[in-house]
């Protein structure tokens, strides 16, 4: 039960005020649903999305003829759910070509956990029995590289690599082949992630994507955002700078296991609309999950 165990921190952040906020209070009031806001605002649910779920929450109440406050935790669950499921089915699926090869772009700064991810989701594939190939598309940052074939190796997956400073357009160029060359059914792609200059990190981008798309029309097939939970409000920025760069089609969110404040997994969803896809919930091999808003949810509560 991995979601239950890597979301301790949250949980004790946040479902215990919860629990302790409904033991507290004898009616649904205005004061209590000040106290749900600020617990909610400092589990980093983020600003509009607590408006939202509070005015939700309240109409709720009202329409249900709840008095009780301990009745108030399940429908805060299912609004929890709503609100990431947006009316869609399943947000979440990875965009898989059957047959064909599917092509994955990972983009984000360094340090969120972009080569860790890009090893994990690796593993995962070649579990359900694909054939993965990976390339090291961040020849800026030192040590990128060897870091990937360190994943490389650990997983067993090949590792298609220019030397340090050579063009990452040249880097997706050759890897494109040799996952064609190998009947190769996933293509997962590393890129730098400098942010101190959008216009060269868009440039960058487009060039990279440019050269896959022109080899395999349509992909790539994903475009994933990789995110540090742990840097909370600075996690919402960055995803604001990537989507103007580019199409972000998923986010992948790291190290939920240390942050106390799981809830941008919901102002992410709910602010940006974009889905995240996959979150990580620790450094090992298999601590990477497809993420799963009820299973999210549980975890929170229970
Ligand atoms: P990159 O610079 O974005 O490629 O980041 P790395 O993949 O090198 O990861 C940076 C650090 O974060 C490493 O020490 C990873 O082990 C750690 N890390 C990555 N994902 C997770 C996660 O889900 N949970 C935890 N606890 N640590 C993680």
């Amino acid at each position: 039960d991995k979601f239950k165990t890597g979301l301790a921190k949250t949980r004790d952040n946040f479902s215990n005020k919860v629990n302790n906020l409904v033991a507290r209070y004898r009616k649904i009031d205005e004061d209590f649903f000040e106290e749900l806001e600020e617990i909610l605002i400092q589990a980093d649910v983020g600003f509009q999305t607590v408006m939202e779920l509070i005015d939700e929450l309240k109409m709720e109440v009202k329409r249900k003829n709840i008095k009780d406050p301990s009745e108030v935790q399940s429908v805060i669950s299912e609004k929890l759910v709503d609100i990431y499921s947006a009316g869609e089915d399943a947000p979440n699926r990875l965009n898989i070509q059957d047959g064909a090869l599917t092509v994955i772009l990972f983009v984000g700064v360094n340090g969120v956990g972009k080569t860790t991810t890009i090893g994990k989701l690796a593993h995962m594939l070649k579990q359900q029995g694909k054939k993965v190939i990976m390339a090291a598309g961040d020849t800026f940052r030192a040590g990128a590289i060897e870091q990937l074939e360190v994943w490389g190796e650990r997983v067993g997956v090949e590792v298609i690599k220019h030397s340090e400073g050579s063009d990452p357009a040249a880097v997706m160029f050759d890897a494109v082949q040799a996952a064609k060359a190998r009947n190769a059914d996933v293509l997962l792609c590393d890129t730098a992630g400098r942010l101190q200059n959008k216009v060269n990190l868009m440039k960058e981008l487009e060039k990279v994507k440019r050269v896959i798309e022109r080899e395999i029309p349509g992909a790539p097939h994903e475009v994933l955002l990789v995110l540090d939970a742990t840097t909370g409000q600075n996690a919402m920025v960055q995803a604001k700078t990537f989507k103007e760069a580019t199409d972000v089609t998923g986010i992948v969110l790291t190290k939920l296991d240390g942050t106390a404040k799981g809830g941008i997994v919901l102002a992410i969803r709910n602010e940006l609309h974009i889905p995240v896809k996959f979150v990580g919930l620790g450094e090992k091999m298999d601590d990477l999950q497809p993420f799963d808003a009820e299973k999210y949810v549980y975890g929170l509560f229970s």
